[in-house]
């Protein structure tokens, strides 16, 4: 698990020097067969060694480490034994947390939200930390790359650090670009018909998403 450790690391300090993170906000994973490696609570992103990021079973039995796992392994466990993702990336990211505490979704207005899914559902509040959250983000998740995450922020999944983190980015691009449309008046959000469309010409090769 160690090669998983450092990478763990590796993009917990680039949230941090990207900005999607500030301080001990945020946590990531990855896994491998039936174990996961998280951050740990309370360590500034920027700060991490691989060797702070303890690894544990699906279950939360923990394997090694002396640090205690992320507040919200839940959530990240949750996620694992409910999707087939492979990453875990959560963050309190500007734009994105604005959206999560004001709206119920991320309304498509730009035609790379297909690259997550489609409208970003936000899960309903509940405590950090809790199962309940973790519940609600299952939910949220469904069909969809990324979620948003009501007050709180937003989390992506991947099958791959680098897609969790990449999907992480284009959340908070998408949620900025909202915000600012917001600024300059009505964003006009895409039609089925037009969603159906860039997702035909996709199909064909032509590009993402
Ligand atoms: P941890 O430091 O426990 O990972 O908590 C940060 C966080 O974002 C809680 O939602
Ligand atoms: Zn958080």
């Amino acid at each position: 698990m160690k090669d998983l450790q450092e990478e763990v690391c590796r993009y917990g300090r680039r949230a941090a020097s990207l900005g999607l993170v500030i301080g001990t906000s945020g946590n990531l994973s990855a896994r491998r067969d039936s174990l996961v490696t998280v951050t740990p609570s309370g360590v500034a992103l920027d700060a991490l060694t691989p060797g702070d990021c303890p690894v544990l079973t699906l279950d939360g039995e923990i394997v090694s480490g002396s640090r205690a796992p992320s507040s919200e392994t839940p959530m990240h466990l949750a996620l694992y034994r409910a999707t087939g993702a492979q990453a875990v990336v959560h963050t309190h990211a500007m734009f994105s947390t604005v959206v999560a505490s004001t709206l119920t979704e991320l309304p498509p207005i730009h035609y790379n939200a297909l690259l997550l899914g489609g409208a970003v559902r936000v899960a309903e509040y509940a405590t950090y930390g809790t199962p309940e959250l973790a519940a609600h983000v299952v939910e949220a998740l469904h069909g969809r790359q990324a979620a948003l995450m009501a007050n709180h922020g937003g989390v992506s999944i991947g099958r791959t650090l680098e897609e969790a983190f990449e999907a992480t980015r284009l959340l908070e691009w998408l949620c900025e670009v909202y915000v600012r449309a917001l600024g300059v008046g009505t964003p006009r959000v895409l039609t089925e018909d037009e969603l159906v469309a860039v997702i035909a010409r996709a199909g064909m090769g032509s590009g993402n998403p």
